[in-house]
């Protein structure tokens, strides 16, 4: 079976969230069953000198011609190809500067889309492996020249769909008799999931509670209509972590190593991250939130409730980019608390430090696909305090019923939240408690390998 796994973002090669954590360790668990290789574009800031030339083409878009050069890098049992490619290839970052997309987005991905059609001939691929909107078009594509090979898509997000005005269809060469409410139309404009949702064989998201909340007026994004009708081929399969570079035990980021029989010395790299931050007292609890700063993940909330949260006597650490107003706001308060601090910006490194120095991990999110850092907080002996919703339902559990323990407020409200932080504090306080639920989830398997058989078998059924 040959499976090639594509997606815009693949860790460590390029990644702005879990999407890029995701399509560096399922594609690592799938190779124990399949051949398979992966896909990504060819970004200006990747390194080109550790990758190998492999070939090159050309596709078509409206009668433009574009050449596409193809480098390729294994690693870890895992072929990678990367797309260069006019457009795609030459902006400054993956998806835009600032808060807004690339103008050419639209023409951008579909570039993509084509190249990996045409790489899944040249490479006799029998199931392409899609994910999110970047690579959506390519279940279209395979569709219309009637291509022998099967399409899985999973969505990561369905916030995110690839919405562009109706001139897209033109540019990006795709006829107008796509252009229908049960295919791309979506407002007057085009809806580049849409493609994939209507055209892939198969549909996966990243959890079991999101596969049901997306067919809900509440968290379809204007597309619970369309995916309902075609909800037979969607399923939640829960995404895991890598848990190779997500080890306290080996990871080289952080300052002191631990694991469930050590966990005293997680304290001395709370110590540590108190001494380098503008925060004092390592023995108050240490909240920490690591995030995209956008709606969907509670910031605002957290705003709102900063207050009083840290009259509470604890201390707090945010780290994270992304909404201009939300980051101003943190970082005026940060200049008012001194045991609050905001560090804006993007910091795999650091966000390492964080997760194994925390206490609590907050994440008291509006919507959750599935959610990767309540698994890696977990996998840290960090708590987390997490809103009852999509992939944070079906990881964290108060109650003890699964593996993976932590806070768990149901109703998205800041009484909720700050009653679940007043949880936490108690937790906090009954040390033997406490170390239980730490050392519990340091116990718990977060690693893909479970997931990666659910993925196998949809891939049998597809080639069935
Ligand atoms: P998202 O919705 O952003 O994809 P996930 O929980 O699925 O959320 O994955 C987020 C990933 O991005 C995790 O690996 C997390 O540690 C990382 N991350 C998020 N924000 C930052 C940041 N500011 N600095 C470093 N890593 C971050």
């Amino acid at each position: 079976m040959r499976v090639l796994f594509a997606s815009s973002e693949i860790f460590p090669y390029a990644k702005s969230g879990g999407l890029a954590d995701v399509a560096d360790a399922l594609p690592h668990a799938i190779k124990e069953f399949v051949e398979v290789s992966r896909v990504m574009p060819l970004y200006s800031f990747i390194q080109r000198d550790t990758l190998k030339k492999e070939m090159q083409y050309s596709i078509e878009l409206s009668g433009i011609e574009y050449r596409c050069v193809i480098y390729s890098k294994e690693e870890y049992g895992v072929v990678t190809y990367f797309i260069k490619a006019p457009l795609l290839s030459s902006t400054k970052n993956m998806y835009g500067d600032g808060d807004g997309g690339y103008a050419n987005n639209d023409l951008r991905f579909a570039v993509f889309c084509k190249a990996i059609v045409e790489l899944c001939k040249k490479l006799d691929i029998e199931i392409v492996h899609l994910n999110d909107w970047h690579t959506a078009l390519v279940a279209l594509y395979i569709k219309d020249k009637k291509l022998n090979i099967k399409t899985l898509f999973t969505i990561h997000n369905l916030a995110y769909q690839g919405i562009f005005g109706f001139e897209s269809l033109r540019r990006i060469g795709v006829s107008e008799r796509y252009f229908t409410m049960d295919a791309l139309e979506f407002y007057g404009g085009v809806n580049y999931l849409k493609a994939a949702i209507a055209y892939s064989d198969a549909i996966t998201t990243v959890s079991p509670s999101y596969a049901k909340e997306i067919l809900t007026q509440e968290f379809g994004a204007a597309l619970d209509g369309f995916l309902k009708v075609h909800k037979n081929k969607l399923i939640g399969i829960l995404n895991g972590i890598n848990t190779d570079i997500f080890n306290p035990k080996t990871d080289k980021n952080i300052f002191c190593s631990f694991d469930k029989n050590s966990l005293e010395n997680k304290y001395k790299n709370k110590v540590q991250f108190i001494k380098n931050s503008t925060l004092k007292d390592p023995r108050r609890p240490l909240f920490v939130m690591i995030s995209r700063l956008v709606e969907q993940k509670g910031v605002d909330m957290l705003l709102i409730s900063l207050k009083q949260l840290l009259e509470k006597k604890i201390n707090l650490f945010v780290l994270g980019d992304g909404d201009e107003q939300i980051s101003s706001e943190f970082l005026k308060l940060s200049k008012l608390y001194d045991n609050f601090e905001f560090f804006r910006g993007y910091d795999e490194g650091l966000s390492h430090k964080v997760y194994a120095s925390g206490d609590f991990l907050l994440m008291p999110s509006r919507f959750e696909p599935c959610g990767l850092n309540q698994m890696i907080s977990m996998s840290y002996a960090t708590i987390p305090l997490v809103h009852s919703v999509g992939g944070l339902r079906d990881s964290v559990y108060e109650d003890n019923k699964g593996c993976g323990r932590g806070i768990v407020f149901e109703k998205f409200s800041k009484r909720e939240f700050l009653n679940a932080v007043d949880r936490a504090l108690k937790l906090k306080k009954d040390k033997e408690r406490f170390d239980e639920v730490r050392v519990s989830n340091l116990g718990c398997d977060f690693s893909f390998t479970k997931s990666a058989l659910k993925y196998l078998e949809i891939y049998k059924k597809l080639l069935a």
